[in-house]
Protein backbone atom coordinates (compact mmCIF):
# COMPACT_ATOMS: atom_id res chain seq x y z
CA UNK A 1 0.00 0.00 0.00
CA UNK A 2 1.41 3.84 -0.90
CA UNK A 3 1.64 5.96 2.01
CA UNK A 4 1.64 9.58 0.60
CA UNK A 5 4.49 9.96 4.45
CA UNK A 6 6.81 8.00 1.85
CA UNK A 7 6.80 10.37 -0.90
CA UNK A 8 7.02 13.98 0.40
CA UNK A 9 9.69 16.15 -0.98
CA UNK A 10 8.65 19.59 0.24
CA UNK A 11 12.65 20.37 0.34
CA UNK A 12 13.03 19.46 -3.26
CA UNK A 13 12.78 21.02 -6.43
CA UNK A 14 11.07 19.04 -9.51
CA UNK A 15 11.90 20.27 -13.51
CA UNK A 16 9.53 18.56 -15.39
CA UNK A 17 9.42 18.47 -18.99
CA UNK A 18 6.51 18.08 -20.57
CA UNK A 19 4.48 19.62 -23.24
CA UNK A 20 1.16 17.77 -23.87
CA UNK A 21 -1.92 19.24 -21.46
CA UNK A 22 -2.99 15.85 -20.49
CA UNK A 23 1.25 14.46 -18.93
CA UNK A 24 0.85 18.14 -17.30
CA UNK A 25 -1.88 17.70 -15.24
CA UNK A 26 -1.45 14.07 -14.79
CA UNK A 27 1.60 15.19 -13.37
CA UNK A 28 0.44 18.56 -11.54
CA UNK A 29 -1.99 16.16 -9.53
CA UNK A 30 0.47 13.27 -8.82
CA UNK A 31 3.10 15.75 -7.54
CA UNK A 32 1.23 17.96 -5.93
CA UNK A 33 0.97 15.89 -2.92
CA UNK A 34 4.50 15.19 -2.53
CA UNK A 35 4.50 18.79 -1.84
CA UNK A 36 7.61 19.17 -4.23
CA UNK A 37 8.33 22.71 -5.71
CA UNK A 38 7.50 22.26 -9.57
CA UNK A 39 9.42 23.70 -12.56
CA UNK A 40 7.44 23.15 -15.84
CA UNK A 41 8.58 23.33 -19.21
CA UNK A 42 6.96 22.90 -22.33
CA UNK A 43 9.98 22.76 -24.54
CA UNK A 44 13.57 21.73 -24.72
CA UNK A 45 14.72 25.53 -25.47
CA UNK A 46 12.75 26.48 -22.33
CA UNK A 47 14.07 23.53 -20.36
CA UNK A 48 17.75 24.31 -21.42
CA UNK A 49 17.05 27.83 -20.26
CA UNK A 50 15.75 26.61 -17.15
CA UNK A 51 18.89 24.27 -16.34
CA UNK A 52 21.45 27.01 -17.61
CA UNK A 53 19.55 29.63 -15.25
CA UNK A 54 18.57 27.36 -12.13
CA UNK A 55 20.36 24.14 -12.25
CA UNK A 56 21.44 24.42 -8.53
CA UNK A 57 17.95 24.57 -7.51
CA UNK A 58 17.23 21.70 -9.12
CA UNK A 59 16.85 17.89 -7.64
CA UNK A 60 15.72 16.03 -10.16
CA UNK A 61 14.41 16.26 -13.74
CA UNK A 62 11.52 14.95 -15.32
CA UNK A 63 11.80 14.65 -18.78
CA UNK A 64 10.04 13.57 -21.63
CA UNK A 65 11.56 12.73 -25.12
CA UNK A 66 8.95 13.97 -27.41
CA UNK A 67 9.25 17.52 -27.61
CA UNK A 68 8.38 19.91 -30.62
CA UNK A 69 11.96 21.34 -31.92
CA UNK A 70 14.81 20.62 -29.06
CA UNK A 71 14.00 17.01 -27.86
CA UNK A 72 14.19 15.39 -24.90
CA UNK A 73 17.75 13.56 -25.76
CA UNK A 74 19.51 17.18 -26.65
CA UNK A 75 18.11 18.48 -23.45
CA UNK A 76 19.36 15.66 -21.72
CA UNK A 77 23.00 15.51 -23.33
CA UNK A 78 23.19 19.50 -22.94
CA UNK A 79 22.06 18.46 -18.75
CA UNK A 80 24.88 15.70 -18.99
CA UNK A 81 27.42 18.48 -20.44
CA UNK A 82 27.02 20.49 -17.66
CA UNK A 83 26.04 18.61 -14.90
CA UNK A 84 26.81 14.65 -14.82
CA UNK A 85 25.13 14.30 -11.28
CA UNK A 86 21.57 15.71 -11.20
CA UNK A 87 18.94 12.57 -11.49
CA UNK A 88 16.95 12.39 -14.71
CA UNK A 89 14.27 10.51 -15.13
CA UNK A 90 13.51 9.89 -18.71
CA UNK A 91 8.90 9.46 -19.23
CA UNK A 92 8.24 8.63 -22.96
CA UNK A 93 5.10 7.12 -25.49
CA UNK A 94 7.48 6.25 -27.47
CA UNK A 95 7.53 2.44 -28.33
CA UNK A 96 10.11 2.62 -30.55
CA UNK A 97 12.53 0.13 -29.06
CA UNK A 98 16.04 1.57 -27.79
CA UNK A 99 14.53 4.43 -26.49
CA UNK A 100 15.16 3.61 -22.92
CA UNK A 101 18.68 1.92 -23.62
CA UNK A 102 19.82 5.03 -25.63
CA UNK A 103 18.02 7.19 -22.30
CA UNK A 104 20.48 5.19 -19.91
CA UNK A 105 23.53 5.41 -22.25
CA UNK A 106 23.27 9.04 -22.56
CA UNK A 107 23.10 9.51 -18.84
CA UNK A 108 19.53 9.40 -17.51
CA UNK A 109 18.87 7.45 -13.85
CA UNK A 110 15.69 6.06 -14.45
CA UNK A 111 12.97 4.91 -17.34
CA UNK A 112 9.25 5.06 -17.18
CA UNK A 113 7.11 4.65 -20.24
CA UNK A 114 3.56 6.59 -20.48
CA UNK A 115 1.33 5.88 -19.61
CA UNK A 116 3.23 6.44 -16.28
CA UNK A 117 1.51 4.97 -12.91
CA UNK A 118 1.37 6.62 -10.11
CA UNK A 119 3.08 4.56 -7.99
CA UNK A 120 5.74 4.19 -10.22
CA UNK A 121 6.52 7.74 -10.74
CA UNK A 122 6.96 7.94 -7.17
CA UNK A 123 9.24 5.37 -6.38
CA UNK A 124 11.22 6.72 -9.30
CA UNK A 125 11.52 9.61 -7.74
CA UNK A 126 11.84 8.86 -4.21
CA UNK A 127 15.01 6.32 -5.22
CA UNK A 128 16.67 10.31 -5.75
CA UNK A 129 14.80 12.45 -3.17
CA UNK A 130 14.43 9.82 -0.29
CA UNK A 131 16.64 7.56 -0.56
CA UNK A 132 15.74 5.77 2.83
CA UNK A 133 12.47 4.48 1.27
CA UNK A 134 13.15 0.84 0.24
CA UNK A 135 11.69 0.40 -3.66
MG1 LIG B 1 5.87 14.96 -25.56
Amino acid sequence: MMEWADYQFADKTILVVEDIDTSIKFFDAALRKSQAKILWSKTGEEAIEILENHIADIDLVLLDLNLPGVNGFDVLKYLRDIDPELPVIVQTAYLFSGERKTSLSMGANGFISKPVQLVELLNNIAKFLNPELNN
